[in-house]
């Protein structure tokens, strides 16, 4: 087991692990959220880009088949002139030129002098394009138009500035643009990757969008830190949100390990100064009154001589697994209480309540062992209760612990029968000897009563099994006649009497014990003390 100290700081430390956990996905998420939305954006401006290349060059097409009905490939002086006259009129179109049989002609005569960059890239059967640079080294676009294979027509478009102004100004100053046809071959960039004001590195953000009718896509790049600033407002605020939240909790669960750490330590001193003792409520024979034995409930008994009821600290202890220790302080107790009456009224029980804790391994065997082995109170006047409300998680571990209970002699009740979910047939298999029902189950049974389903079957099944049955709770005659009916073998409760201090306990063990001395045999034929409750 673990100290408690750790425990604390496990504890504490689970908590700031759980409490920076949202802040900092939902930062990784903003983060995702925003690179993700920044990609969309760029795309879109990219689509911008490359929508222009689109009008630019189904302009081209119109002029291209215009001078093919026209017939310019005789390249004669209507044909330049018509070539001319299409040149002026676009805004787009730098040079036309014909490639026929005979040769070339072009609208100018500079046309010969562009060098050929790329593939030509088909756009369909009759038109390909392509990436061209003049003689001053300025890169264009160019569009070739073959109906025949003996004529050609080529388009050169002029290289139009695509800027990036299409861009929020913040990310001007780190974004890259291209326009490439598909064999890769960039025919307009901006700016130059060589005027970038600092080269953008790996960590960019790229858009893209592809042309769907021509073999062209635009690109941009922008430089991830300069999109991440542009976010920074909103993404500080949503730490700044998110960090208050985590101190929050951090803070909350901080104030409830220091009280649980507190409270700890509060019973650790208590266990010290030895003021957890045990009461003992009396159980009895529901048939005969007889006096079975007791229930050891425990109680702090603090220096100022106030009692405390289980309910301050046993919810704690069974946590921090104080219980152990404080369950062998118990018996040592129990011993010291009842030793010498035990040993006198050998048929006398005392119950022990355990709790999962014990059924992690072979402690309890062992301290039983220890402790009553060569004890007054033997091994067969005790009863272990183990309770239904929280679940044993290693349920073959627990019924070896059981199962070495019981071949010391001991007998082992289900506490609180009814209140979990394993139903009796699953914890039947665990091997127990006694059935206790819990008193949320009795409360209900009053002088009209005719049938208590939860009791009723909890008894029927107990009794299939060959398992004895104890009511806890029970207040009132009605309860203990409704009970007598069905069966049950033994009842504790207020109409009996609470927990008792020791000394109480024993008196009453004694003035039972001296009346059926009186009275040899009772109703039942026992020699056993009993209380003419019923
Ligand atoms: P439990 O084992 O079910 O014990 C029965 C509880 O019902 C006791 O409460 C007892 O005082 C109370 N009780 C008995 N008859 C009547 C009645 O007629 N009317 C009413 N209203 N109450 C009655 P207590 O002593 O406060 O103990 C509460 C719980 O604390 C116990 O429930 C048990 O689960 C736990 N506990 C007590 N002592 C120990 C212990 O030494 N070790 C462990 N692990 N748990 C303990
Ligand atoms: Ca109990
Ligand atoms: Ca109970």
């Amino acid at each position: 087991m673990f100290p408690r100290r750790f425990k604390r700081w496990a504890m504490i430390g689970a908590c700031v692990v759980v409490a920076a956990a949202p802040p900092l996905g939902f930062s990784l998420f903003i983060d995702a959220h925003v690179q993700a939305s920044a990609q969309q954006t760029l795309a879109d401006y990219a689509g911008r880009m490359t929508g222009r290349v689109e009008t630019m060059m189904r302009g081209g097409i119109a002029v291209l088949a215009e001078l093919h009905d026209t017939d310019v490939s005789a390249c004669d002086l209507r044909g330049r002139e018509a070539m001319r006259r299409a040149v002026a009129a676009s805004r787009v179109i730098r040079e036309i030129a014909v490639v026929g049989p005979d040769g070339q002609c072009a609208s100018s005569p500079v046309a010969s002098r562009y060098a050929i960059l790329s593939e030509h890239v088909p756009v369909n059967a009759t038109i390909s394009v392509f990436v061209t640079r003049d003689e001053q080294g300025r890169r264009a676009l160019a569009m070739r138009f073959q109906p025949t294979p003996r004529h050609r027509l080529t388009t050169y478009f002029l290289p139009e500035s695509i800027g990036l102004d299409v861009l929020p100004a913040g990310w001007r100053q780190h974004g890259l643009a291209t326009l490439a046809v598909d064999d890769g071959t960039v025919f307009e960039a901006a700016p130059e990757e060589t005027e970038l004001a600092e080269p953008l590195g790996e960590g960019v953000i790229i858009g893209k969008r592809a042309s769907e009718r021509f073999p062209v896509t635009g690109t941009i790049s922008v430089a991830k830190a300069a999109v991440m600033d542009d976010y920074a407002g909103l993404r500080a605020y949503t730490f700044a949100v998110m960090a208050l939240f985590a101190g929050l909790v951090t803070a909350i669960a901080a104030t409830f390990a220091r009280r649980h750490s507190r409270l700890s330590d509060d019973i650790a001193a208590g266990l010290s100064r030895g003021e957890f003792v045990p009461y003992y409520q009396p159980v009895l024979d529901v048939a005969s009154g007889r006096l079975i034995g007791c229930e050891v409930l425990v109680r702090r008994r603090r220096r100022d001589g106030t009692i405390e009821s289980p309910a301050h600290f046993i919810a704690q202890a069974e946590l921090d697994g104080q219980i152990v220790d404080m369950t062998v302080r118990l018996m040592h107790g129990v011993i010291a209480d009842l030793g010498e009456h035990y040993a006198r009224h050998g048929k006398l029980k005392v119950g022990f309540n355990l709790c999962a804790q014990h059924f992690q391994d072979d402690t309890i065997i062992r301290d039983v062992k220890r402790i009553f082995a060569n004890s007054p109170i033997a091994m067969h006047q005790l009863i272990f209760e183990v309770t239904e409300r929280f679940p044993l998680v290693d349920m073959a571990r627990a019924k070896t612990v059981i199962a070495k209970l019981q071949a010391l002699g001991a007998k082992v009740a289900l506490d609180d029968a009814g209140t979990g979910h394993s139903g009796l047939a699953a914890l039947h298999r665990l091997g127990m000897d006694i059935v206790k029902i819990d008193k949320v189950f009795i409360d209900p049974i009053t002088a009209e009563t005719t049938e208590a389903p939860i009791v009723d079957s909890l008894v029927e099944l107990a009794k299939s099994y060959e398992m004895s049955v104890v009511a806890e709770g029970v207040e009132t005659l009605d309860q203990l006649r409704y009970l007598r009916g069905k069966g049950v073998d033994a009842a504790q409760g207020y109409l009996f009497a609470p927990p008792l201090p020791a000394s109480s306990y024993i008196s009453l063990v004694e003035a039972l014990q001296k009346r059926s001395a009186r009275r040899p045999t009772n109703r039942t034929g026992s020699t056993a003390p009993t209380i003419d409750a019923a």
